[in-house]
């Protein structure tokens, strides 16, 4: 395990770490490291993710939390001589723990259940950081030599964007869960028509999606496949420090750095001077690291912008993005949405969304008290049925709608999750009337009674027509009496015909 020097501010490590293996029950592995999580107080944040084919973490610890809890997984059989990457910095890197048996260590299209990653002979052969290094070097003093290396990155055209080693191609691809189909049926991107026998050099953040692609590469025939061991990450901690190395520019991680620099400190943080990336709208050489993510919630794009173009499009990625209907506020900085109900506190996410949600809140808490009101009503005035079609306007389940609104791209990087929808559901609070949380439909028959007569009374002033609200909270006290005394329907009636006078 390598360590970047720490600075003063840094309290928290930034890890990484995955090992492919086999594991009998992901389950109770889950528990025994949730137990270990809990037993040692450990301050831990990310996500970490397990099944039977191993584990695949992107966490934060404060101060030494994460590095003790990474050495502990190290530690247990199905892990050893695992590798740790650890980063310090001066915050947590992610906003809340997420320890989990999850069907997909990488996002791939059709899974990863069926190819043997575990096989470490399935597997492309691993180049160390230094063979690495040594064999790019010399592809790099003659690029037109046909007998070079295919140079493959097999990670997302948006990594890419804000750096990569010197003579890859830009990933054809924008996700990698498309890459494996796409790359050899289709017959685009670099390994179209490519002879199965030329080398192939490919290389990813960590190394995880090599270990899957370089195994369905060489069932697919390719005879000659080289991953770098442990990923750029590794590359960085042998070369990172030093003066010549086959790197451009930073490499895109997904904690909140996004990117970072051969050394191994936030991209972010060199500010000016570093714009030099290629603006995604201008195409200059003038957008400074990191990516910004477009505010249009259905584009969702991350992004390298200049500060011009930024300006110029109140920061989404292109003029029809301004236009769209599903915007998030522009964030001031640059960086990803945080889609999180526990990254911030409630205050401040009130303040991010204004008052305009609280006013939508409020909006359809009314329209609720008078259906509810307009319901009891009709139901006193024996009127059952306009009581029971007043109620199909509010159909449909409140998770089903709320989902509808949510429909945000799906991530779908190596180290990515994809569910932020489930998270962004939770946000919604649960409405006043309900106690599970879920919409149901009126039933006064069966609700209880007074917390009903309460919102009745608050509805009161919304309700249209000629009963006054006097005489509504009469027939409401008849009706509660009538309850408590079991008369039936006609009688109800009765008595809210002799309140009315
Ligand atoms: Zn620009
Ligand atoms: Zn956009």
């Amino acid at each position: 395990m390598k360590k970047n020097k720490n600075t003063t501010n840094n309290t928290h490590q930034l890890i990484t770490f995955f090992k492919f293996t086999v594991l009998s029950n992901a389950e109770d592995e889950v528990d025994a490291h949730r137990e270990f999580i809990e037993t040692n107080n450990l301050e831990i944040r990310g996500r970490i993710y397990l099944n039977e084919q191993g584990v695949n973490a992107q966490m934060s610890g404060k101060g030494t939390d994460g590095e003790t809890y990474a050495r502990w997984v190290e530690k247990r059989a199905p892990f050893n001589g695992m590798r740790i990457s650890v980063y310090p910095y001066h915050e947590h890197g992610h906003p809340d723990l997420r320890l989990r048996v999850k069907p997909q260590l990488v996002q791939l299209e059709n899974g990863t259940a069926h190819l043997p990653i575990a096989d470490t002979s399935k597997r492309g052969t691993s180049l160390s950081p230094e063979e690495w290094h040594e064999m790019i070097e010399k592809a790099n003093e003659d690029p037109s030599d046909k007998e070079n290396p295919l140079l493959l990155d097999v990670r997302n055209g948006y990594e890419w964007d804000v750096g990569h080693f010197k003579g890859a191609q830009r990933p054809v691809q924008e996700s990698f869960r498309e890459t494996v189909e796409t790359n050899v049926d289709d017959k685009i991107g670099p390994l179209a028509d490519m002879p199965k026998d030329k080398p192939i050099m490919m290389y990813c953040t960590g190394g995880i999606r090599c270990d899957v692609y370089s195994t369905v590469l060489k069932e697919q025939g390719y005879e000659n496949v080289m991953v770098l061991e442990g990923g750029v990450q590794a590359y960085f901690e042998k070369f990172g420090n030093e003066e010549k190395h086959a790197w451009d520019d930073h490499l895109f991680v997904f904690d909140n750095r996004l990117a970072m620099t051969p050394k191994g400190t936030p991209a972010a943080d060199l500010g000016e001077k570093a714009a030099t990336l290629e603006c995604h709208v201008c195409k200059q050489k003038n957008a400074p690291p990191p990516h910004r993510n477009c505010p249009n919630v259905d584009c969702n794009r991350l992004f390298l912008v200049c500060e011009g173009c930024s300006e110029k499009l109140d920061g989404f990625c292109c003029h029809e993005c301004t236009q769209a209907t599903h915007v998030r506020p522009q964030l001031v900085n640059p960086g990803r949405y945080k889609k999180y109900a526990s990254y911030d506190t409630p205050e401040a996410r009130a303040a991010r969304r204004g008052d305009g949600r609280q006013r939508r809140k409020q909006l359809r808490l009314r329209k609720r008290k008078l259906a509810c009101a307009e319901y009891v009503i009709r139901t006193v005035l024996g009127d059952d049925e306009a009581a029971s079609s007043s109620n199909e306007s509010s159909s449909g389940t409140f998770a089903a709608r709320t989902r509808s609104n949510n429909k945000v791209e799906e991530n779908d990087d190596e180290e990515d999750d994809d569910d932020d929808e489930e998270k962004e559901e939770e946000e919604e609070e649960p409405e006043e009337w309900d106690e599970t949380g879920k919409e149901k439909k009126i039933k006064p028959q069966n609700s209880k009674y007074l917390r009903l007569r309460m919102r009745l009374e608050e509805a009161i002033p919304f309700v249209q027509g000629d009963i006054s609200p006097e005489k509504l909270v009469t027939a409401m006290e008849t009706l509660n009496i009538n309850r408590v005394g079991g008369r039936s329907a006609p009688e109800r009636k009765k008595s809210l015909e002799e309140s009315r006078g």
